[in-house]
């Protein structure tokens, strides 16, 4: 009886979501091929999770994770190239086409973008809702992947 308690306290529920997009990246250093400009179909998938359920027994409304996260992502990075912002082309390219860039923190690999999402879009779209961000995965193709969760 005792450890049926204890597994049902320790228990989560989460709820996932995923969204595609199309962006350009490029990672600094890198030793092959993934120096150069080059492009990603993105798969992000979204596991959020809550304190507690909400009156209809959900984490969140599906489509509330669409909206805060996932039209986030399409509206920002979409069809757009992603470069660090010590890439030492960023300003060439800053002067040709300012508005096709995103300029982020860090090297753009997949790790650091679902460290990313997980560390700093998740809260600021999710505040004030009661969930949390847990994990993001990014996707760069069906098979290779990096996954940031929170513990
Ligand atoms: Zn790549």
């Amino acid at each position: 009886m005792e450890e049926q308690k204890r597994s049902i306290v320790n228990a989560q529920v989460s709820v996932e979501r995923f969204h595609d997009i199309s962006m350009g990246h490029r990672v600094v250093g890198h030793e092959g091929k993934c120096k150069h400009l080059h492009g990603h179909n993105y798969r992000f998938h979204f596991v959020c999770v809550g304190e507690q359920l909400d009156k209809l027994g959900r984490v969140i409304d599906f489509g509330a994770i669409k909206e805060y996260l996932c039209l986030w992502i399409e509206e920002h990075w979409d069809h757009k190239m992603m470069l660090w912002e010590q890439d030492p082309i960023l300003h060439d390219l800053s002067q040709l086409l300012p508005e096709d860039l995103v300029v982020v923190p860090f090297n753009p690999t997949a790790e650091e973008i679902a460290r990313y999402m997980v560390e700093v879009i998740g809260p600021m779209q999710l505040r004030g809702t009661g969930i949390k961000l847990k994990s993001c995965q990014v996707e760069e193709t069906s098979k290779c992947s990096a996954t940031y969760s929170l513990l």
